[in-house]
């Protein structure tokens, strides 16, 4: 065993990107509020061949107390913001909010959420599926050709129906092949 050194244990993050969803205020059984928002953060590069492309992370942040009070009240899908906090393990937590006001303090570990996922065409701000988009489509099937859930793509119930529906067209249109069961 190495002689114990006392090491800097560092988790800080900032973010700065988009709400994708208008965020979710709740509060606890004592009345604590928590906002819990998802945001989309961007990233340029470029690929092999010298073009640009865009990348985006989708983030879930949960906010405590006043800052998260400010956030469920100020913040709606599409607004941008600023988020400085630390990571847990698919969640984040913000320290001090979003926007001026200042630091709501350092916070408790609050106990794990349930974690959820983006609806890709909510985020993307696609109204109707195109069942012509072929590309998309695929992407939710699996490699014989099934339909995934929409526990596992994490899309809305209206998208996902579009999607199925989508499909289904699709389909019927021997733009994409039917699963093998
Ligand atoms: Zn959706």
């Amino acid at each position: 065993m190495p002689t114990a050194i006392r090491l800097l244990q560092l988790n800080n993050v900032q973010l700065v990107g988009r709400l994708t969803r208008d965020p979710e205020l709740r509060f606890t059984t004592s009345g604590v509020p928590v906002c819990r928002f998802d945001m989309a953060v961007n990233r340029n590069f470029k690929d092999k061949t010298g073009e640009w492309k865009e990348d985006a992370t989708f983030i879930t942040v949960v906010v405590w107390r006043e800052a998260g009070q400010r956030c469920g009240e100020k913040l709606k899908k599409g607004s941008p913001v600023y988020v400085e906090g630390r990571l847990k393990s698919k969640n984040w937590e913000t320290k001090d909010g979003c926007g001026p006001g200042g630091p709501g303090g350092g916070r408790r570990g609050g106990r794990p959420m349930m974690r959820r996922k983006v609806c890709r065409f909510c985020a993307e701000k696609i109204a109707e599926v195109d069942y012509k988009a072929i590309p998309i489509l695929r992407g939710f099937l699996t490699a014989r050709g099934k339909m995934l859930g929409g526990r596992t793509t994490g899309n809305c119930a209206r998208h996902q129906r579009q999607l199925t529906q989508g499909i289904k067209r699709s389909r019927m249109l021997a733009l994409l092949p039917y699963t093998g069961e």
